[in-house]
């Protein structure tokens, strides 16, 4: 039995997505990425991180992509933060409405991916959430190897949990449990999302899934089932992590949204809408990207 009837799609793929395909896509691209996800119904958009741009140099563009974004009422631009320097780099364009903090649950994994033991990285994230709120904005944290670590390997419930209910005291609008690595399957996501979901009283929970093993799909419906309020999605399936090896890009939105909308979950975006920006997406990015949905024939058949 369902335990939701609507889900918030934040669209990632300008962040997430981006950050891992080795051509350095033009700002005015970016751009006209996000107002097309405006257009099929994104409301949460992942825009960019402030990072060091030497390290990410993807995403070196960040306050001049923020600077050209439309300015609407009805629609959260989100910039993904690792540290002190970052938020306040975020916090002072004026059009990041929210701060994306990231924690990691093993050290050898933050040391690569941030230069952070999992505590360091932790700490971080609270402070961020704490420094979002002082500047009136948003704040989320999200637990990054949730479901495994490329290093360590498996990653104990009870230490996801642990982490997730410290990262509560911050008082963030969400807590995400993210797949960093594409390793998580069903019963996993299923258990996690309902303990954690217990843990951390009435936050929403977010999740996050890479579709490094296939089972990036299968995972947001073992999640939409245990009450988690929303799932990031990348237009076209881009997606991955340059510190993680062997990653693949996310679960695709315009996947993710078939799933759901057929399955009866509301999700507020329009499906030839995100098929049809993934195909100018196809084009910018100049190869087939991994998503299915968008290179199947539409389903059900047009009439006309
Ligand atoms: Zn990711």
């Amino acid at each position: 039995m369902l335990k939701n009837l609507r889900m918030e799609i934040v669209e990632v793929g300008p962040r997430d997505g981006l950050q891992n395909e080795a051509a350095i896509v033009p700002t005015a691209d970016k751009a006209e990425l996000i107002r097309r996800a405006i257009g099929y119904g994104a409301r949460r958009i992942e825009v960019t991180s402030f990072v060091n741009p030497r390290k990410v140099p993807q995403l070196a563009d960040a306050e001049e992509l923020v600077a050209m974004l439309p300015e609407r009422d009805d629609v959260t631009y989100i910039g993904l933060v690792l540290n002190r320097r970052g938020a306040e780099r975020a916090l002072a364009t004026g059009q990041i409405g929210e701060l994306g903090a990231v924690c990691v649950t093993s050290d050898t994994f933050g040391m690569r991916n941030q230069g952070q033991t999992s505590a360091e990285s932790l700490a971080a994230a609270m402070e961020i959430v704490a420094l979002a709120s002082e500047a009136g904005r948003g704040g989320q944290i999200t637990i990054a190897t949730a479901f495994g670590c490329p290093f360590e390997g498996e990653v104990a419930l009870a230490r996801v949990i642990e982490m997730a209910k410290r990262a509560a005291d911050a008082n963030p609008r969400e807590i995400a449990l993210a797949d960093t690595i594409g390793v998580g399957v069903p019963a996993q996501v299923s258990e996690m999302v309902g303990r954690v979901r217990e843990a951390v009283g009435g936050l929403p929970v977010r999740v996050h899934f890479h579709n490094t093993r296939g089972s990036g799909l299968a995972n947001v419906w073992a999640a939409v089932g245990e009450g988690a309020a929303t799932v990031d999605a990348s237009l076209g399936g881009l997606g991955g992590c340059p510190f993680a090896p062997g990653a693949a890009g996310n679960v695709a939105t315009e996947d993710v949204v078939y799933m759901l909308e057929r399955g009866g979950v509301a999700t507020g975006f329009d499906l030839p809408e995100t098929v049809e920006a993934a195909d100018w997406l196809g084009r910018a990015m100049d190869r087939t990207l991994p998503a299915m949905v968008s290179r199947a024939p539409a389903f059900p058949p047009s009439l006309s």
